[in-house]
């Protein structure tokens, strides 16, 4: 459904057997101990999948978003956690990639699986409302400091680059902001707090401070000012993108499981197996169109963004609504179909319920993005 040429799908069907065979082993461990998947991301590094979309020329493998949306899906299928860091090092490789500064070094660093990024950008002063942080950054002599408390940041502590958003220096209003690079080990910087998560227990979303952690002028990603545009343009269609190919990859996941239990499972006092039980071959159905149809949209939206048009924006933001939405819809439905079976762990069912709801609550929000849509189609500013 992705469209893929004949090239891309042998890319994607190695990513597949890599995922089977050093991925899959470990999500259910991740998940019960809400362990970091190291071992996920080290084979991921060592294949060079850390430089998916880097550009050849930094010993990337250039791929764009349609291979990395189906890599994502793959990814998910076995371990949504493993997806999710991904895409988050996607979405601070992408801010390199067009950063005033050059960052040619990280972006090797990052094809040799020598490292791994993310995004901090969640304040608790304004929470989900991402694009407007409260933080600010302040003159010093010879750099620019700051302070900030940073709520939710995928791979904290283990990320080697940190996107850092902030209020610039001459701010006038929340919007008008900037993009730092903070790296591990810059002085100043904390994991401040653990990562108990209902789902996607392996992400290592714990809150991080920075104590006047210095910048130079070599560490900003855009010029001031610039922050939300770089955030609107280059961070939103990757990460919109990339979390509806999760959800979709968690969708697949839940089909497949249902299906197999539904085939494998028997009522011996009737001489039947589930699969005979109609109503629950007609939820099987439903997951199986529900799915198929976000993976379709997905596809679409895909193509508007190789081929721009004017309905390309709206598309983007409908990805993550639409998908995310899915896949809550979909495993849920896997639940009610598996029973008891389900709701114990030995399934894997119930993991992949638990993982799909960090979509609708993982800004923008599911409710934001029907904010955003409703506000564009009535000729008004979406974001305030
Ligand atoms: C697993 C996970 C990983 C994350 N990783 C990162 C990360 O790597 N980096 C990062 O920066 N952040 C990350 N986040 C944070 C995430 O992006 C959100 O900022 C966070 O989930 C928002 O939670 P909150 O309680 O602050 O929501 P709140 O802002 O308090 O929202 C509460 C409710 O209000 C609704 N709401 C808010 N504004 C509007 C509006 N304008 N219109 C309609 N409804 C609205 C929301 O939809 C939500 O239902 C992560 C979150 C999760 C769950």
């Amino acid at each position: 459904m992705y469209r893929l040429s004949a090239e891309q799908q042998a890319f994607v069907d190695r990513v597949r057997v890599l995922a089977e065979a050093e991925i899959r082993p470990h999500a259910e461990r991740v998940d019960e101990q809400s362990s970091f998947p190291k071992e996920a991301l080290a084979a991921l590094g060592r294949a060079g999948y850390l430089g998916l979309t880097i550009a050849p020329e930094h010993g990337g493998l250039g791929q764009g978003l349609r291979v990395a949306c189906a890599v994502l899906e793959e990814l998910a299928q076995r371990c949504a956690s493993t997806a999710m860091v991904s895409l988050m090092h996607l979405c601070g490789i992408a801010c390199y990639g067009t950063a005033t500064n050059k960052t040619a070094d990280l972006l090797r660093a990052a094809a040799k699986g020598e490292h791994l990024s993310t995004l901090a950008f969640s304040e608790p002063g304004s929470r989900s409302h991402f694009w407007s942080p409260v933080s600010q950054v302040v003159a010093t002599n010879r750099h620019v400091r700051l302070s900030a408390e940073k709520s939710w940041v995928t791979s904290a502590g283990v990320a080697d680059g940190y996107v850092v958003s902030s209020r610039c220096m001459s701010a006038t209003n929340p919007t008008d902001t900037i993009l730092y690079l903070a790296l591990r080990g810059d002085e100043g910087i904390d994991v401040t707090g653990p990562w108990h998560g209902l789902g996607l227990r392996g992400n290592a979303s714990a809150p991080m401070t920075l104590r006047n952690v210095a910048f130079d002028e070599r560490r900003a990603l855009c010029a001031p000012g610039q922050g939300l545009e770089m955030m609107l343009t280059v961070v939103l269609p990757v990460f919109l993108l990339g979390s509806a190919a999760i959800a979709v990859g968690l969708a697949e996941a839940a089909v497949a499981a249902t299906q197999q239990h539904l085939t494998a499972k028997r009522l011996e006092h009737l001489g039947q197996s589930l699969a005979d039980i109609p109503t629950l071959r007609a939820r099987l159905a439903q997951m199986r169109i529900e799915t198929d149809r976000a993976r379709a949209h997905l596809a679409s939206v895909i193509d508007a963004v190789e081929q721009p048009g004017p309905m390309t924006q709206l598309l983007i933001l409908e990805s993550k609504a639409a998908a995310a939405e899915t896949a809550v819809a979909v495993t849920e439905t896997g639940m009610r179909a598996c029973g008891g079976a389900a709701f114990s762990k030995h399934l894997g069912l119930e993991r992949l319920f638990r993982d799909a709801r960090a979509g609708i609550v993982m800004a923008p929000t599911t409710d934001q993005l029907h904010d955003f849509i409703g506000r564009a189609l009535c000729g008004m500013e979406p974001f305030q």
